[in-house]
């Protein structure tokens, strides 16, 4: 007997970045911060009480949602959170899109779980193709016929940017289809559209504390939106887990967001090892768009993104390469720290000194 349904049977489900158990690697492929979380983060979790373990948390997260709320300057009931940001996006399919309606536009080239969610719920793809450049096309995704958009600001796995005037541009051209801006990595920018979701009802911006926060195994994310959008997004989430972010991840995070000086810190240091990084895969003969993020996106002619890969893995450097048409000839490498980095550059030159002999 199979008892899987048919949706089961069929759909492929996204593939997270290996997390492999085998040998220590210097972990540069599923974008994590190489520093730690804040002290403040640090000191809520060993002051938390088992006590309040026994207990529900908060079910729409309130202390959380107060403190993400002073830190963008908006009220509370503009904030929504989730168990981690994939979790706000893959409520927001079913909040905002329907099976019959006009569906979701987003990049050919763009983070892989959009395409999952619209599969998962049913909702009609819009693919846009990214230009050669890897910029995004917003004219034609503004003619594009569809309900609303997902944009990821700055995108993955390109790293490539849209300053907050190009896409306030954007939003203002299209007021009657709803605009998601997944800033998983907007800290390493500075070009927030959070400031534009008090003026424009058609914009959600979701956010993680996986990334510049460096807590991805906390699982928080949220979004922020105008009050009627965080209401659908609620509504969906009391039909599927009435708790999904749990009392530990609260408080952590809690911590997280009031500790900016530390945040602001570790963001300037990634920012300008990405920086140094990129000048030396550029130095050694690899093409790397100009990154706004975590991460560079870096191809190299004459050696395979596949070697490259294989080859760093062998060395004990893990990055990410997909076996996909327009990006299988690069690998997406997460900034590390300075040692990191070194010894990936070493690792690299070992490389491509064995391709050329
Ligand atoms: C990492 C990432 C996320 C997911 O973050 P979580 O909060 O860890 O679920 C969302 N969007 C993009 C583009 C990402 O790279």
């Amino acid at each position: 007997m199979d008892f899987l349904s048919k949706k089961a049977r069929a759909i492929a489900p996204y593939t997270a970045g290996e997390q492999p158990r085998d040998r220590k690697y210097i972990k540069l492929n599923t974008n994590e911060n190489p520093y730690p979380p804040s002290r403040a983060a640090a000191e809520a979790l060993r002051v938390f009480h088992e006590d309040d373990l026994r207990r529900y948390p908060s079910p729409d997260a309130d202390g959380l949602r107060e403190a993400i709320a002073r830190a963008h300057g908006v009220k509370p009931e503009n904030v929504f959170c989730g168990n981690g940001s994939d979790e706000v996006l893959a409520l927001s399919f079913p909040a905002f899109f329907d099976g019959d309606g006009a569906g979701a536009c987003f990049a050919d080239i763009t983070y892989s779980f959009y395409e999952v969610f619209a599969r998962f719920f049913g909702i009609p793809q819009v693919i846009v193709p990214l230009r050669a450049d890897f910029t995004l096309d917003l004219s034609a995704m503004r003619a594009a016929r569809c309900r609303g958009y997902y944009i990821a600001n700055p995108n993955a796995p390109t790293g490539v940017g849209i300053g907050r005037a190009q896409m306030e541009q954007f939003i203002a051209s299209v007021p009657d289809r709803l605009v998601i801006l997944d800033e998983a990595y907007m800290d390493f920018f500075g070009e927030s559209c959070v400031p534009l979701t008090a003026r424009y009802e058609n914009v959600l911006v979701v956010r993680t504390f996986s990334k510049s926060y460096a807590l991805a195994g906390i699982r928080c994310g949220y979004a922020v939106g105008n009050a009627a959008l965080i209401a659908g997004l609620r509504c969906m989430k009391d039909c599927f887990n009435s708790y999904p972010v749990d009392a530990v991840a609260q408080a952590v995070c809690c911590a997280a967001v009031a500790d900016k000086p530390y945040y602001d810190g570790v963001i300037a240091r990634v920012v300008a090892e990405r920086e140094r990084l990129r000048a030396a895969l550029c130095s050694r003969g690899f093409t790397v768009p100009e990154s706004r993020a975590n991460f560079l996106f870096a191809g190299r002619a004459k050696v395979s993104a596949r070697a490259i890969y294989e080859g760093l893995k062998e060395a004990g450097v893990l990055v990410r390469h997909w076996n996909r048409p327009v990006i299988c000839d690069f690998v997406r490498i997460t900034v590390g720290t300075r040692e990191q980095d070194e010894a990936l550059l070493a690792a690299l030159d070992r490389i491509l000194a064995d391709h050329s002999a």
